[in-house]
């Protein structure tokens, strides 16, 4: 058994992992509470691993290793974090592998949270059974993951999948990374409903206005379901752009599956549809007709899952499609 913790600006997600099954023993969230400090959120998260535990059953000996997603940059060697931008005081070399490891006496690998969806989509999801799976997670940034052969590829850092980072225009808008003309500054949530402000703000979004008037939260979904034409357009403008960096994530590693993920690809169909067709037009050189682009089938449970699946590999256990 592993642990599966997903560590996010908000809320923190811990799960017990039949890793064989992929099947969810016991979960548990809480409140990150950043604010804090990192002492504290630490020494919640390890009594908050042993109450889970407890809860499937079982006790800490039971458990062969924890895998951590986090939101941003580790140090893979030392188990600290470096750069959690969503979390108050950014975490820069919080030892959070070595802290909890002390705690409770069980190993633990950390791993961007994006690369974790992606690991749990090839895994038990989506790209369950595929060699080769790429995903791209589409919320308010973008991240993404390349899983070989069943098998994270990490790159330099675990830095390899930063899809929302490749440059689609050379004089784009500024991305959050500080480059200009990334996926992210034109196809994340982010993007979209700033645009969508600048609509409202114009007078030319009449109906998303009106929603908001009367309490709507405004989001990609929110969007998607209003008659404005002007906000259609920007959708099918992101769309085009996240279809463009799609074709080139194709074009790189011509992947069995390509998985959409995050709050953004609860636009669903539509979104994946439109995805498809830039795909298809612009992959002139990739059998496409064999390479399917669908949304990401785990939901919620993603993060804790692929957690789990890094802690698995990096602890030794065997391919998980060796063992169903
Ligand atoms: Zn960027």
């Amino acid at each position: 058994m592993f642990v599966g913790v997903d560590l996010g600006g908000t809320k923190i997600a811990y799960a017990v992992i039949d890793y064989r099954q992929g099947r969810v023993l016991a979960r548990y969230v809480a409140a990150t509470n950043s604010a804090d400090g990192p002492d504290a959120v630490l020494v919640r998260m390890s009594s908050d691993i042993r109450q889970v535990v407890a809860d499937a059953g079982l006790t800490l000996a039971d458990i062969r290793g924890i895998g951590c997603g986090v939101p941003g940059v580790y140090d893979d060697a030392t188990g600290h974090t470096l750069f959690l931008p969503n979390l108050v005081g950014t975490w820069h070399q919080v030892p959070v592998g070595p802290t909890l490891t002390a705690a409770l006496g069980i190993p633990i690998w950390l791993i961007n949270d994006a690369r974790a969806f992606v690991l749990a989509e090839a895994a038990y999801g989506a790209g369950r059974g595929q060699q080769n799976v790429v995903g791209f997670t589409i919320g308010t940034g973008i991240g993404g993951g390349v899983v070989i052969n069943q098998r994270l590829y990490m790159g330099l850092d675990g830095t390899a999948g930063e899809f929302g980072h490749q440059t689609l225009a050379l004089d784009g808008p500024q991305c959050g990374c500080g480059n200009y003309g990334c996926l992210e500054a034109f196809a994340s949530g982010t993007a979209m409903v700033t645009q969508a402000q600048v609509l409202i703000n114009a007078g030319q979004a009449p109906d998303l206005a009106q929603r908001i008037v009367h309490g709507a939260h405004l989001t990609p979904s929110l969007m998607a379901s209003c008659s404005d034409i002007a906000v259609q357009q920007v959708l099918a403008q992101a769309y085009a752009y996240l279809g463009a960096g799609v074709a080139n994530v194709v074009s790189l590693f011509s992947p069995h599956v390509v998985v959409l993920g995050g709050s953004v690809a609860q636009l669903g169909e539509p979104m994946c549809a439109a995805v498809r067709q830039v795909v298809q037009q612009r992959c002139r050189a990739t059998p496409i007709e064999r390479i399917a682009i669908v949304t990401a089938a785990l939901g919620g449970d993603a993060g804790v899952l692929g957690a789990a699946v890094w802690a698995a590999h990096r602890s030794g256990t065997e391919d998980v499609h060796a063992l169903t």
